[in-house]
């Protein structure tokens, strides 16, 4: 097995140098090419003027969805920039057709704001919401998914990696359901693009979104969505603009033949750039690298976690990501992040507002989330488990 050259990670990573940062799936610590080449296009705005800028660096930001495609394996065309993951999945969603009695399959471990999205959707329109059973690990039941399915399922709705922990939902598996049935698979990527490979031909997805700022390590405000080719121009966005059409006679306008048309003409050109750059950076560490390594990591802080009397490790499925959560008997994790917060650690808190399907059904408020990344080391692991360990030992 390749070493990972921890070394050089954690000298491109300013952060790194003075802060325990267990927080990656809330934010991740830029590396300095990312902030080098997002502050070098504002530097440039304000030299040369915004728009001037943007045609000296023409080819950067084409190649932005070159570096996009090649992450999740599509073509440039099917790639969308926006300024969040939740702006991504939202556009495809709201984009979507649907009539009452629709029903959309989802996931337990749903994100807040998806299911929001559902509940307005299913307020307005008479759409029905259902989540697929979980399996006996804790993540989607493709073959409950199986015996759901019939004339009305319009929409099978997964988050692959939830933000509550370490599970990773079989998106394989249900892309094989959802292609037989021919039914449209949107997938909630935000968690996993950037830690795991990601490829929407193996995952047979129609739509998938993700955001700049989590694991790819990107500037804040960023995020794209990718849309199939076949379906780009069956989907008519909710918002069009000048940049996604365009007005060809006094009544009449037609709007743009690739994913673009989900974007608007202004944005936030230094964070593009940032993205892209975040990109191509974790391509070059190898995304298989990233998830061998990240997957190395969260197994040794569970197993250093799980023997600390009062703590236990919330975490379920079969294979298991960065993302680690527990909790500490008599503790609130509120509590925990503040006292370790003055240690220099930082992790953040599970709620179950965010996630609340599957917080409620395992009973759980709150929890610890500890999310790790390639750039954190074991040594670091120690420290965090030892601070816990003092604090779980009140
Ligand atoms: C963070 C998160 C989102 C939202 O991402 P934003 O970039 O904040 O919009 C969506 N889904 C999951 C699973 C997330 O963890």
């Amino acid at each position: 097995m390749p070493l990972f050259d921890v070394e050089r990670a954690r000298q491109d990573t300013p952060g790194s140098q003075h802060i325990l940062h267990l927080n990656n799936a809330g934010s991740s610590l830029m590396p300095q090419p990312v902030l080098d080449a997002t502050i070098a296009h504002l530097q440039l705005e304000t030299q040369i003027g915004g728009y001037e800028a943007v045609e000296q660096r023409q080819e950067v930001l084409d190649h932005a969805y070159d570096a996009a495609a090649k992450l999740i394996n599509c073509s440039r065309d099917e790639i969308a920039f926006m300024e969040s993951a939740t702006r991504a999945w939202d556009t495809a969603f709201y984009s979507l057709p649907f009539k009452a009695g629709d029903r959309i399959l989802t996931s337990m471990a749903e994100y807040a704001s998806n299911y929001i999205a559902y509940l307005q959707l299913a307020q307005k329109t008479g759409v029905v919401i259902e989540a697929i059973p979980d399996d006996a690990y804790g993540q989607v039941s493709v073959e409950a998914l199986r015996n759901m399915l019939d004339q009305r399922v319009k929409l099978i709705s997964i988050t692959h990696v939830p933000t509550s922990g370490g599970l990773v939902n079989p998106i394989v598996e249900i892309g094989k359901v959802a292609r037989e049935a021919g039914i449209l698979y949107l997938v909630d990527a935000c968690q996993s693009v950037g830690q795991m490979p990601i490829d929407v031909q193996k995952i047979g997805c129609d739509m998938l979104s993700t955001t700049g700022r989590k694991y790819l390590r990107g500037p804040r405000g960023t995020g794209f969505l990718y849309v199939r080719r076949e379906l780009i121009e069956q989907l008519e966005p909710i918002v069009l603009d000048l940049h996604s059409a365009s007005w060809v006679s006094r009544d009449r306008y037609e709007i743009r033949s690739d994913a673009r048309r989900f974007e608007t003409w202004e944005t936030n050109y230094a964070g593009k750039i940032g993205l892209a750059t975040a990109i191509d950076y974790a391509l070059d560490w190898g995304l298989e690298n990233i998830w061998r390594r990240i997957k190395e990591l969260s197994y040794n802080l569970r197993t250093q976690l799980s023997p600390i009397p009062g703590v236990i490790v919330r975490d379920r499925g079969i294979t298991q990501c960065g993302i680690v959560t527990f909790t500490v008997e008599g503790v609130e994790p509120e509590e925990i992040k503040r006292q370790l917060a003055r240690q220099q650690i930082n992790v953040s808190v599970a709620v179950r507002n965010s996630t609340r399907l599957d917080m409620e059904a395992r009973g759980l408020t709150t929890m610890v989330r500890a999310s790790v990344h390639y750039y954190n080391t074991l040594e670091e692991l120690t420290r965090f488990s030892a601070a816990i360990a003092q604090i779980a030992d009140f």
